[in-house]
């Protein structure tokens, strides 16, 4: 859903990207859910710009903006009853449409949900958050590496670009 792009030999210039999902997304389950994505993202834009941020500690980083996302969740939905509540609604919503685009749309925001879900449930702990940013397939030191959080494991498996985006370094997190 978000992607931070940036150079290896350079620490300015990284660049924020965002799905256009997330407006069909944002309007499902609302901005102030999305901005858990945005925050994440703004955290590697900023650790790569103070030079925290590497390709070789590419899961300290990671673990670093689920932090950040855990935090800004914890924050605008203190008790998660938020969440619980519209994941339900969602739910239901999906189970009952008939026309397939917007029984996807719900799909794709009850997967959503269910992701940030899993970060919120970390409460910000070392442990649990570095078993997070395994589980979804993140590792030191891959050149290329795109991850959706909605397909588990697969950006594991993306062989390398071949081309001048070698020199990119892209994450992206849901
Ligand atoms: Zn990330």
């Amino acid at each position: 859903m978000g992607l931070f792009t940036y150079m290896r030999d350079r620490l300015t210039g990284g660049i924020v990207k965002l799905n256009d999902r997330m407006k069909l997304l944002g309007a499902l389950v609302g901005h102030a859910f999305t901005y858990a994505t945005v925050v994440h993202e703004a955290k590697h834009a900023r650790d790569r710009e103070s030079g925290r941020l590497t390709p070789e500690k590419q899961i300290a980083g990671e673990i670093a903006a689920f932090r950040v996302q855990h935090d800004w969740l914890a924050l605008m939905d203190p008790s998660g009853e938020r969440m619980l509540t519209l994941w339900g609604a969602l739910k239901l919503r999906r189970d009952r449409a008939v026309d397939p685009d917007a029984k996807a749309a719900y799909a794709e925001a009850v997967v959503y949900l269910e992701h940030l879900s899993d970060v919120r449930s970390t409460g910000g702990d070392e442990d649990k958050l570095k078993k997070l940013v395994h589980k979804l397939g993140y590792a030191d030191g891959h050149d290329h590496h795109d991850h959706d959080g909605h397909d588990h494991g697969r950006a594991a498996a993306l062989p390398p670009a071949r081309n001048e985006r070698d020199r990119h370094f892209r994450y992206v997190s849901a």
